[in-house]
Protein backbone atom coordinates (compact mmCIF):
# COMPACT_ATOMS: atom_id res chain seq x y z
CA UNK A 1 0.00 0.00 0.00
CA UNK A 2 1.51 2.98 -1.29
CA UNK A 3 2.34 5.77 1.56
CA UNK A 4 -0.04 8.78 2.24
CA UNK A 5 1.63 11.94 0.87
CA UNK A 6 2.52 14.84 3.23
CA UNK A 7 0.74 18.26 2.56
CA UNK A 8 2.51 20.73 3.45
CA UNK A 9 0.68 23.42 2.24
CA UNK A 10 3.66 25.69 1.58
CA UNK A 11 6.27 26.32 -1.37
CA UNK A 12 9.70 26.82 -1.20
CA UNK A 13 11.64 30.51 -1.36
CA UNK A 14 15.10 32.05 -1.53
CA UNK A 15 15.55 32.39 2.22
CA UNK A 16 12.82 29.26 2.46
CA UNK A 17 14.81 25.92 1.29
CA UNK A 18 13.17 23.01 0.59
CA UNK A 19 14.60 19.83 1.40
CA UNK A 20 14.91 17.67 -1.28
CA UNK A 21 16.93 13.64 -2.12
CA UNK A 22 19.03 16.09 -4.38
CA UNK A 23 20.12 18.54 -2.07
CA UNK A 24 17.93 22.08 -1.14
CA UNK A 25 15.95 23.88 -3.69
CA UNK A 26 15.33 27.47 -3.74
CA UNK A 27 13.28 29.82 -5.91
CA UNK A 28 15.11 33.10 -7.84
CA UNK A 29 11.98 34.95 -7.38
CA UNK A 30 11.01 37.09 -10.13
CA UNK A 31 7.72 39.40 -9.87
CA UNK A 32 5.69 39.59 -13.26
CA UNK A 33 6.79 37.39 -16.00
CA UNK A 34 9.92 39.46 -16.96
CA UNK A 35 13.33 38.55 -16.59
CA UNK A 36 16.44 40.38 -17.68
CA UNK A 37 18.80 38.20 -19.87
CA UNK A 38 21.47 38.87 -17.82
CA UNK A 39 19.12 38.06 -14.54
CA UNK A 40 18.30 34.48 -16.24
CA UNK A 41 22.69 33.98 -16.85
CA UNK A 42 23.22 34.34 -13.04
CA UNK A 43 20.86 31.82 -12.43
CA UNK A 44 22.24 29.13 -14.75
CA UNK A 45 25.62 30.00 -13.68
CA UNK A 46 24.59 29.52 -9.90
CA UNK A 47 22.98 26.33 -10.82
CA UNK A 48 26.06 25.15 -12.65
CA UNK A 49 28.60 26.55 -9.86
CA UNK A 50 26.19 25.93 -7.25
CA UNK A 51 24.09 23.63 -7.47
CA UNK A 52 23.35 20.20 -9.62
CA UNK A 53 23.00 21.97 -13.21
CA UNK A 54 19.30 22.03 -13.42
CA UNK A 55 16.72 24.32 -12.86
CA UNK A 56 12.66 23.64 -12.96
CA UNK A 57 10.64 26.29 -14.25
CA UNK A 58 7.56 26.27 -12.19
CA UNK A 59 3.67 26.27 -13.16
CA UNK A 60 4.11 29.62 -11.10
CA UNK A 61 6.42 30.76 -13.86
CA UNK A 62 9.15 30.96 -10.60
CA UNK A 63 12.88 29.57 -11.56
CA UNK A 64 14.00 26.65 -9.31
CA UNK A 65 17.34 26.04 -8.11
CA UNK A 66 18.22 22.36 -7.16
CA UNK A 67 21.07 20.51 -5.57
CA UNK A 68 21.92 23.17 -3.27
CA UNK A 69 23.53 22.68 0.13
CA UNK A 70 23.18 24.86 3.19
CA UNK A 71 26.90 26.17 2.45
CA UNK A 72 26.09 26.94 -0.89
CA UNK A 73 23.12 28.87 -0.85
CA UNK A 74 25.31 31.16 1.52
CA UNK A 75 27.27 31.48 -1.41
CA UNK A 76 24.00 31.74 -3.63
CA UNK A 77 22.07 34.49 -2.20
CA UNK A 78 24.45 37.15 -2.57
CA UNK A 79 24.46 36.83 -6.19
CA UNK A 80 20.76 36.31 -6.11
CA UNK A 81 20.75 39.81 -4.28
CA UNK A 82 23.66 41.30 -6.99
CA UNK A 83 21.29 40.92 -9.60
CA UNK A 84 18.04 41.80 -8.59
CA UNK A 85 16.36 38.44 -7.86
CA UNK A 86 16.57 38.71 -3.90
CA UNK A 87 13.08 39.42 -2.22
CA UNK A 88 13.72 42.30 0.52
CA UNK A 89 12.07 40.65 2.81
CA UNK A 90 11.77 37.33 3.30
CA UNK A 91 8.18 37.03 5.28
CA UNK A 92 6.71 39.23 2.46
CA UNK A 93 8.43 36.94 -0.64
CA UNK A 94 6.57 33.59 1.20
CA UNK A 95 3.05 35.17 0.10
CA UNK A 96 3.79 37.20 -3.06
CA UNK A 97 2.66 34.84 -5.33
CA UNK A 98 1.51 36.76 -8.92
CA UNK A 99 1.35 35.30 -12.67
CA UNK A 100 1.58 38.12 -14.85
CA UNK A 101 0.42 37.57 -18.86
CA UNK A 102 3.79 36.98 -20.77
CA UNK A 103 4.06 39.73 -22.80
CA UNK A 104 2.90 42.17 -20.74
CA UNK A 105 4.26 45.96 -21.84
CA UNK A 106 5.41 44.25 -25.36
CA UNK A 107 2.35 44.14 -27.18
CA UNK A 108 0.86 47.26 -28.15
CA UNK A 109 -2.91 45.70 -28.14
CA UNK A 110 -3.27 44.78 -24.40
CA UNK A 111 -5.40 46.71 -21.88
CA UNK A 112 -2.22 47.83 -19.45
CA UNK A 113 1.24 46.55 -18.67
CA UNK A 114 0.09 43.28 -16.36
CA UNK A 115 4.13 43.26 -14.98
CA UNK A 116 3.43 46.91 -14.09
CA UNK A 117 0.11 46.17 -11.83
CA UNK A 118 2.33 42.62 -10.22
CA UNK A 119 4.83 45.19 -9.58
CA UNK A 120 2.57 47.39 -7.65
CA UNK A 121 0.82 44.47 -6.20
CA UNK A 122 4.32 42.81 -5.02
CA UNK A 123 4.89 46.41 -3.03
CA UNK A 124 1.66 46.52 -1.63
CA UNK A 125 1.01 43.08 -0.43
CA UNK A 126 4.72 43.30 1.42
CA UNK A 127 3.60 46.76 2.71
CA UNK A 128 0.64 45.02 4.02
CA UNK A 129 1.59 42.93 7.72
CA UNK A 130 -2.13 41.96 7.76
CA UNK A 131 -1.46 39.73 4.47
CA UNK A 132 1.24 37.86 6.03
CA UNK A 133 -1.50 35.24 7.18
CA UNK A 134 -2.05 34.61 3.34
CA UNK A 135 -1.03 30.72 2.54
CA UNK A 136 2.02 30.38 0.77
CA UNK A 137 0.19 28.78 -2.23
CA UNK A 138 -2.43 31.71 -2.74
CA UNK A 139 -2.19 32.96 -6.41
CA UNK A 140 -2.81 36.42 -8.04
CA UNK A 141 -3.15 36.09 -11.72
CA UNK A 142 -2.57 39.36 -13.79
CA UNK A 143 -4.05 39.48 -17.42
CA UNK A 144 -3.45 42.28 -19.60
CA UNK A 145 -6.00 40.50 -22.51
CA UNK A 146 -3.21 40.31 -24.59
CA UNK A 147 -2.77 36.86 -26.74
CA UNK A 148 -1.76 34.55 -24.50
CA UNK A 149 -4.44 34.60 -22.06
CA UNK A 150 -4.37 33.10 -18.76
CA UNK A 151 -7.36 31.27 -18.62
CA UNK A 152 -6.10 28.35 -17.55
CA UNK A 153 -4.31 29.21 -14.53
CA UNK A 154 -6.15 28.45 -11.20
CA UNK A 155 -5.39 31.72 -9.71
CA UNK A 156 -7.33 32.59 -5.97
CA UNK A 157 -7.77 36.55 -7.45
CA UNK A 158 -7.62 36.91 -10.94
CA UNK A 159 -7.62 40.21 -12.55
CA UNK A 160 -8.54 40.87 -16.07
CA UNK A 161 -9.65 43.29 -18.39
CA UNK A 162 -12.99 44.59 -18.69
CA UNK A 163 -14.42 46.92 -20.91
CA UNK A 164 -13.82 50.72 -21.56
CA UNK A 165 -11.08 51.30 -18.52
CA UNK A 166 -12.43 48.88 -15.89
CA UNK A 167 -10.83 45.72 -14.85
CA UNK A 168 -12.80 43.01 -13.32
CA UNK A 169 -11.57 40.89 -10.66
CA UNK A 170 -12.78 37.44 -10.06
CA UNK A 171 -12.32 34.98 -6.84
CA UNK A 172 -12.03 31.50 -7.36
CA UNK A 173 -15.00 29.61 -7.27
CA UNK A 174 -18.33 31.39 -9.43
CA UNK A 175 -16.96 31.67 -12.59
CA UNK A 176 -19.65 34.27 -13.54
CA UNK A 177 -19.37 36.78 -11.22
CA UNK A 178 -16.93 39.80 -11.48
CA UNK A 179 -15.98 43.17 -9.26
CA UNK A 180 -16.02 45.56 -11.95
CA UNK A 181 -13.15 48.56 -10.91
CA UNK A 182 -11.78 51.40 -12.42
CA UNK A 183 -7.91 50.30 -13.38
CA UNK A 184 -6.30 52.58 -10.64
CA UNK A 185 -8.87 50.75 -8.26
CA UNK A 186 -7.51 47.19 -9.03
CA UNK A 187 -4.77 46.71 -6.96
CA UNK A 188 -6.75 48.35 -3.57
CA UNK A 189 -9.60 45.59 -4.40
CA UNK A 190 -7.64 43.17 -4.90
CA UNK A 191 -5.86 43.71 -1.06
CA UNK A 192 -9.56 43.68 -0.25
CA UNK A 193 -9.73 40.81 -1.50
CA UNK A 194 -6.94 38.87 0.01
CA UNK A 195 -7.93 40.58 3.83
CA UNK A 196 -11.44 39.28 3.45
CA UNK A 197 -9.60 35.72 3.03
CA UNK A 198 -7.10 35.95 5.52
CA UNK A 199 -10.22 37.55 8.10
CA UNK A 200 -12.41 34.35 7.08
CA UNK A 201 -10.42 31.62 6.87
CA UNK A 202 -9.01 32.91 10.02
CA UNK A 203 -5.96 30.49 10.13
CA UNK A 204 -8.05 27.05 8.68
CA UNK A 205 -5.31 24.79 7.13
CA UNK A 206 -8.44 23.13 5.45
CA UNK A 207 -9.20 26.81 3.86
CA UNK A 208 -5.65 27.30 1.74
CA UNK A 209 -7.35 28.41 -0.95
CA UNK A 210 -10.01 30.64 -2.39
CA UNK A 211 -12.21 28.10 -3.79
CA UNK A 212 -12.56 26.46 -0.37
CA UNK A 213 -13.24 29.39 1.57
CA UNK A 214 -16.06 30.36 -1.37
CA UNK A 215 -17.37 26.71 -1.41
CA UNK A 216 -17.47 26.50 2.41
CA UNK A 217 -18.99 29.80 3.15
CA UNK A 218 -20.46 31.53 -0.14
CA UNK A 219 -18.83 34.04 -2.80
CA UNK A 220 -21.45 36.80 -1.07
CA UNK A 221 -19.62 36.44 2.47
CA UNK A 222 -16.76 36.84 1.09
CA UNK A 223 -17.11 39.99 -1.34
CA UNK A 224 -19.84 41.09 1.96
CA UNK A 225 -16.15 40.99 4.03
CA UNK A 226 -14.33 42.85 1.37
CA UNK A 227 -17.02 45.65 1.13
CA UNK A 228 -17.38 45.42 -2.76
CA UNK A 229 -19.90 44.63 -5.05
CA UNK A 230 -20.19 41.97 -7.53
CA UNK A 231 -22.09 42.00 -11.07
CA UNK A 232 -22.73 38.97 -13.50
CA UNK A 233 -20.36 38.27 -16.18
CA UNK A 234 -19.72 36.22 -18.93
CA UNK A 235 -17.99 32.81 -17.99
CA UNK A 236 -14.31 33.17 -18.31
CA UNK A 237 -12.87 30.17 -20.93
CA UNK A 238 -10.93 27.50 -19.91
CA UNK A 239 -9.27 26.89 -23.50
CA UNK A 240 -6.15 25.98 -23.30
CA UNK A 241 -3.11 29.46 -24.36
CA UNK A 242 -2.71 30.17 -28.07
CA UNK A 243 0.02 28.50 -29.81
CA UNK A 244 3.47 30.17 -28.03
CA UNK A 245 6.78 27.25 -28.72
CA UNK A 246 8.49 28.34 -32.28
CA UNK A 247 9.22 31.36 -34.32
CA UNK A 248 5.75 33.19 -33.38
CA UNK A 249 4.49 36.62 -34.18
CA UNK A 250 1.95 39.03 -32.57
CA UNK A 251 1.04 42.03 -34.19
CA UNK A 252 4.59 43.96 -34.57
CA UNK A 253 6.06 41.64 -31.56
CA UNK A 254 8.31 38.74 -32.58
CA UNK A 255 9.15 36.25 -30.62
CA UNK A 256 10.64 32.64 -30.02
CA UNK A 257 8.80 29.80 -27.63
CA UNK A 258 10.91 27.51 -25.87
CA UNK A 259 10.29 24.44 -23.29
CA UNK A 260 12.16 21.93 -21.63
CA UNK A 261 10.71 18.30 -21.06
CA UNK A 262 7.83 19.19 -17.73
CA UNK A 263 10.06 21.97 -16.89
CA UNK A 264 13.28 20.61 -16.10
CA UNK A 265 15.55 23.14 -17.76
CA UNK A 266 19.53 22.20 -17.99
CA UNK A 267 21.46 25.12 -16.71
CA UNK A 268 23.10 25.65 -19.79
CA UNK A 269 20.47 25.66 -22.06
CA UNK A 270 19.06 28.51 -20.36
CA UNK A 271 22.84 29.92 -20.24
CA UNK A 272 22.31 29.99 -23.87
CA UNK A 273 18.89 31.45 -24.57
CA UNK A 274 20.13 34.13 -22.03
CA UNK A 275 23.15 34.91 -24.17
CA UNK A 276 21.00 34.67 -27.34
CA UNK A 277 18.33 37.10 -25.87
CA UNK A 278 21.16 38.98 -25.18
CA UNK A 279 22.48 38.78 -28.98
CA UNK A 280 19.84 38.90 -30.98
CA UNK A 281 16.61 39.54 -28.51
CA UNK A 282 15.78 42.64 -26.76
CA UNK A 283 17.93 41.26 -23.92
CA UNK A 284 15.33 39.34 -22.10
CA UNK A 285 13.14 36.83 -21.26
CA UNK A 286 9.39 36.19 -20.21
CA UNK A 287 8.62 33.07 -18.02
CA UNK A 288 5.40 31.74 -18.40
CA UNK A 289 3.20 29.26 -16.22
CA UNK A 290 3.23 26.84 -19.45
CA UNK A 291 7.06 26.16 -17.84
CA UNK A 292 8.14 27.71 -21.41
CA UNK A 293 10.23 30.69 -21.98
CA UNK A 294 9.37 33.02 -24.30
CA UNK A 295 12.26 34.97 -26.07
CA UNK A 296 11.13 38.51 -27.54
CA UNK A 297 12.99 39.53 -30.54
CA UNK A 298 12.96 42.56 -32.90
CA UNK A 299 12.20 40.74 -36.12
CA UNK A 300 11.07 36.94 -37.67
CA UNK A 301 14.90 36.14 -38.65
CA UNK A 302 15.99 36.12 -35.13
CA UNK A 303 13.04 34.53 -33.56
CA UNK A 304 13.97 32.08 -36.25
CA UNK A 305 17.66 31.45 -35.22
CA UNK A 306 16.41 31.08 -31.65
CA UNK A 307 13.96 28.79 -32.23
CA UNK A 308 16.64 26.46 -34.60
CA UNK A 309 19.63 26.86 -31.62
CA UNK A 310 16.66 25.68 -29.09
CA UNK A 311 16.01 22.79 -31.53
CA UNK A 312 19.34 21.91 -31.82
CA UNK A 313 19.49 21.98 -27.36
CA UNK A 314 16.55 19.63 -27.74
CA UNK A 315 14.42 21.42 -26.61
CA UNK A 316 11.05 21.80 -27.10
CA UNK A 317 10.18 23.83 -29.91
CA UNK A 318 6.51 22.89 -31.38
CA UNK A 319 2.74 22.14 -29.87
CA UNK A 320 3.15 18.54 -32.01
CA UNK A 321 5.95 17.78 -29.85
CA UNK A 322 4.77 14.81 -28.16
CA UNK A 323 6.75 15.33 -24.65
CA UNK A 324 4.51 18.08 -24.02
CA UNK A 325 1.78 15.43 -23.54
CA UNK A 326 2.76 14.23 -20.33
CA UNK A 327 3.46 16.02 -16.79
CA UNK A 328 5.88 14.44 -14.19
CA UNK A 329 6.80 15.49 -11.04
CA UNK A 330 10.61 14.98 -10.13
CA UNK A 331 9.79 11.78 -8.22
CA UNK A 332 12.13 9.87 -7.14
CA UNK A 333 14.90 9.97 -5.88
CA UNK A 334 14.40 13.85 -5.70
CA UNK A 335 11.45 14.15 -4.02
CA UNK A 336 11.16 12.38 -0.54
CA UNK A 337 8.08 11.33 -0.54
CA UNK A 338 8.22 9.51 -4.06
CA UNK A 339 7.42 6.06 -4.78
CA UNK A 340 9.28 5.50 -7.47
CA UNK A 341 10.57 6.79 -10.64
CA UNK A 342 9.04 9.30 -12.84
CA UNK A 343 10.52 10.49 -15.14
CA UNK A 344 12.51 7.43 -17.16
CA UNK A 345 9.33 6.16 -19.08
CA UNK A 346 8.55 9.97 -20.63
CA UNK A 347 10.04 9.68 -23.28
CA UNK A 348 9.18 6.12 -24.20
CA UNK A 349 5.09 6.96 -22.97
CA UNK A 350 5.06 10.52 -24.98
CA UNK A 351 3.89 8.97 -28.48
CA UNK A 352 1.23 7.01 -26.87
CA UNK A 353 0.20 9.90 -24.59
CA UNK A 354 -0.24 12.48 -27.18
CA UNK A 355 -2.67 10.38 -28.63
CA UNK A 356 -5.05 10.29 -25.76
CA UNK A 357 -4.19 14.48 -24.80
CA UNK A 358 -7.61 16.11 -24.06
CA UNK A 359 -7.86 20.33 -24.57
CA UNK A 360 -5.07 21.12 -22.43
CA UNK A 361 -2.74 19.01 -24.21
CA UNK A 362 -2.03 16.47 -21.53
CA UNK A 363 -2.73 12.77 -22.23
CA UNK A 364 -0.54 11.42 -19.31
CA UNK A 365 0.70 12.50 -15.79
CA UNK A 366 3.33 10.42 -13.92
CA UNK A 367 3.31 11.21 -10.21
CA UNK A 368 5.63 10.06 -8.06
CA UNK A 369 2.88 9.77 -5.21
CA UNK A 370 -1.14 10.41 -4.58
CA UNK A 371 -0.02 14.14 -4.09
CA UNK A 372 -0.21 14.77 -7.63
CA UNK A 373 1.70 18.10 -7.29
CA UNK A 374 2.91 18.18 -11.35
CA UNK A 375 -1.01 18.31 -12.41
CA UNK A 376 -3.74 18.17 -9.20
CA UNK A 377 -6.34 17.84 -11.73
CA UNK A 378 -7.80 14.96 -14.13
CA UNK A 379 -5.79 13.60 -16.55
CA UNK A 380 -7.11 11.09 -18.95
CA UNK A 381 -4.53 8.58 -17.58
CA UNK A 382 -2.73 9.18 -14.77
CA UNK A 383 0.30 7.06 -13.39
CA UNK A 384 1.13 7.03 -9.69
CA UNK A 385 4.17 5.34 -8.77
CA UNK A 386 4.03 2.40 -6.79
CA UNK A 387 7.49 0.65 -5.37
CA UNK A 388 9.05 -0.17 -8.71
CA UNK A 389 5.87 -0.74 -10.74
CA UNK A 390 2.77 1.99 -11.39
CA UNK A 391 -0.68 1.99 -10.59
CA UNK A 392 -3.49 3.54 -13.27
CA UNK A 393 -6.26 5.96 -12.60
CA UNK A 394 -8.30 6.72 -15.91
CA UNK A 395 -9.75 9.82 -16.38
CA UNK A 396 -8.91 11.23 -12.54
CA UNK A 397 -6.41 11.99 -10.49
CA UNK A 398 -3.37 11.04 -8.86
CA UNK A 399 -5.41 10.66 -5.22
CA UNK A 400 -8.22 8.88 -6.59
CA UNK A 401 -8.90 5.29 -6.62
CA UNK A 402 -6.62 3.31 -9.02
CA UNK A 403 -8.81 0.78 -11.68
CA UNK A 404 -5.30 -0.72 -11.75
CA UNK A 405 -2.21 -1.58 -9.43
CA UNK A 406 1.23 -3.02 -9.93
CA UNK A 407 1.86 -2.16 -13.74
CA UNK A 408 4.96 -2.48 -14.93
CA UNK A 409 5.76 -0.54 -18.41
CA UNK A 410 5.02 -3.01 -20.85
CA UNK A 411 1.49 -3.32 -19.31
CA UNK A 412 0.95 0.31 -19.22
CA UNK A 413 2.10 0.58 -22.78
CA UNK A 414 -0.62 -1.90 -24.14
CA UNK A 415 -3.37 0.13 -22.04
CA UNK A 416 -2.65 3.25 -23.61
CA UNK A 417 -2.70 1.52 -26.94
CA UNK A 418 -5.87 0.38 -26.04
CA UNK A 419 -7.43 3.70 -24.98
CA UNK A 420 -5.87 5.68 -28.19
CA UNK A 421 -8.20 2.90 -30.10
CA UNK A 422 -11.05 3.64 -27.96
CA UNK A 423 -10.66 7.83 -27.84
CA UNK A 424 -9.13 8.78 -30.79
CA UNK A 425 -7.82 12.56 -30.47
CA UNK A 426 -9.75 14.77 -32.46
CA UNK A 427 -7.03 16.42 -32.94
CA UNK A 428 -4.39 14.00 -34.34
S1 LIG B 1 3.61 14.27 -6.41
FE1 LIG B 1 5.77 14.02 -6.91
S2 LIG B 1 6.74 15.96 -6.29
FE2 LIG B 1 4.72 15.87 -5.30
S3 LIG B 1 5.12 15.00 -3.30
FE3 LIG B 1 4.56 13.28 -4.63
S4 LIG B 1 6.48 12.52 -5.44
FE4 LIG B 1 6.90 14.52 -4.57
Amino acid sequence: MPKTPEIRGWCPGAFRPMASNDGLLIRAKTIGSRISAAQLATVAAISEDLGNGFVDLSQRAQLQLRGLSEATIREALPRLEAAGLLPRNAEAERVTNIVASPLAGLDGHAAFDANAIARKLAGAIEADEALRALPAKFLFAIDDGSPLPLCDIEADIFVGPAHSDCVELRIAGPDDLVILVELTEAIDAALKLARAFVTLRDGAFELRRMRRLVAALGAERVLGMARLASALAARRPKAPPAPFLGARQTGRLFFAGAAAPSGRWRAFELAQLAALAEAIGIGEVRLTPWRAALIPTGNAEAAQGIVDAARALCLIVSHEDPRLSVVACPGAPECPQAQGDTRGALARLAPLAQKLAGLDGVGLHISGCAKGCAHPKSAPVTLVANGGRFDLVEQGCANDAPQRTGLDISAIEKTLIARAKEHPCPTH
